[in-house]
């Protein structure tokens, strides 16, 4: 299966068919005088040997050129050849260069570990098998142009490459050019999946507003019509209305605040605060709740201020999430510990830990590692009930990694749930 166009033959520059030309007229001119001088040969006969030869050597270099790809590969300079190997091999992405018949002439590791279909002095269509491939390949020789062509991995996990072959002039041994190809293949798979979650996104936010916008207008037509006269429906139904609007509008606080977050990310904050008021404040403002949900509240908070260089109003809103959600998903355990201590990190520095306990049905492990998600819940029904937008681990999740802390999630189904909420140890000294 040769790609090389036969409208378009790698043909050699001038200087170059000169050059060989005249390498073997010299080589034939001594040999024939040799054997003239020896007196085996006329002078007459070794004249029209040497012409022959002259005119052979002269004329058909397009043949040559044309000829197998396998002579191209020979026909390169063993040492320029050694130090394309060397930059092919040194390449940090998976890469190969091929000869003008798509015939691998060098693959580095990533190459092969990517494609281990793919063999030296082996044609490279028959290893990667994909018409996109092979069409990039042909087009790629046949204009001299880059070509790109998507390649697809899907062992052990999916990969999305794109592939983009590069015809690039290899050296020869006669001081001439070669025109090989360079493949190399460029990993699309975060971007894709950025993209992805991305999508993800918009698509769960507009459906998240959109359930109690319709749930709006369809009490309002109701109002409007059978329920107009009916004060206890009108009264129910107005009810509803303002926990669906409340909803609406958490919803986007939620979304403005993690925007927000994410905009600020690689800004940390160096503003020294105590989390112990921060805590306790967020603890009396939530007394209300707990005992809604028949909830004790327990706060095991140091007598000393506890430092850390964060932002007040980020933290507020991270404990609001961490405590309310202890009071709504496990106030069947009627009991919730706060906690702060602080414990030596693995680095040497010491780690402000905030926890968070509850004694409710806890989560089962599968859903450990997706919590902090983005619209991301155990169970959108119990969610939705309590009024949550499934964004709030996700806030906490953010607001930390501002803080550059980090969230532990520890939960035993029927034993309850503990979220963690680490800090480092401010870098300017507390007494400043
Ligand atoms: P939501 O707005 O739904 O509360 P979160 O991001 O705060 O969103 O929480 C995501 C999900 O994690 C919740 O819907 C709930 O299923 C689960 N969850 C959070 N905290 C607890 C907890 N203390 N106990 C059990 N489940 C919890």
């Amino acid at each position: 299966m040769a790609i090389d166009a036969p409208s378009s033959p790698a043909v050699q520059p001038w200087s170059d068919r000169l050059r060989r030309a005249a390498i073997i007229l010299i080589a034939a001119a001594l040999a024939l005088s040799v054997v003239v001088s020896l007196g085996e040969l006329s002078v007459v006969r070794a004249l029209t040997i040497f012409l022959c030869i002259a005119i052979a050597a002269l004329i058909p270099w397009r043949l040559h050129d044309a000829a197998a790809s396998r002579d191209d590969v020979r026909r390169i300079d063993p040492v320029e050849s050694a130090a394309v190997a060397a930059v092919v091999a040194g390449m940090p992405d998976p890469a190969v260069l091929l000869d003008r018949a798509g015939r691998v002439l060098h693959l580095n590791a990533a190459a092969a570990e990517l494609a281990p279909a793919l063999r030296r002095n082996e044609l490279a269509q028959f290893a990667l098998r994909s018409p996109e491939i092979i069409t990039a390949l042909r087009e790629a020789i046949a204009t001299s142009e880059p070509r790109r062509a998507d390649y697809l991995d899907h062992v052990p996990v999916d990969r999305w490459m794109e592939l983009i072959v590069t015809p690039v002039p290899v050296p020869t041994l006669f001081g001439g050019t070669d025109k090989c190809m360079l493949m190399t293949f460029h990993d699309q798979t975060p971007l894709r999946r950025v993209e992805e979650m991305r999508a993800d996104f918009v698509a769960n936010a507009s459906h998240e507003l959109r359930t109690p916008l319709a749930a709006l207008s369809g009490f309002i037509d109701t109002l409007q019509g059978q329920a107009k006269d009916d004060p206890k429906a009108r009264e129910r139904f107005l009810g509803i209305m303002h926990a669906q609007a409340t909803r609406m509008a958490r919803l986007i606080d939620d979304l403005l605040s993690l925007s927000r977050v994410e905009l600020s990310a690689h800004v940390r904050p160096d503003t020294l605060v105590d989390l112990v008021p921060i805590i306790r404040q967020v603890a009396d403002g939530l007394e209300p709740l707990a005992r809604e949900r028949q909830v004790e509240i327990d706060t095991e908070l140091p007598e000393a201020p506890v430092m850390i260089a964060g932002d007040r109003e980020e933290l507020l809103r991270l404990f609001e999430n961490l405590i309310e959600n202890a009071l709504k998903y496990g106030a069947s355990g009627g009991r919730v510990i706060v906690s702060l201590i602080t414990v030596p990190g693995s680095d040497g520095t010491q780690e402000i830990r905030a926890m968070v306990r509850d004694f409710g049905p806890g989560i089962a492990p599968e859903h450990l590692p997706r919590l902090t998600e983005r619209f991301y819940r155990v169970d959108i029904g119990d969610s939705r009930s309590q009024g949550g937008t499934g964004l709030g681990l996700s806030l906490v999740k953010h607001i930390l990694n501002r803080h550059r802390g980090r969230l532990l999630i520890e939960s035993q189904p029927r034993e309850g749930a503990t979220f963690t909420a680490c800090f480092p140890q401010p870098r300017i000294p507390a007494a400043a």
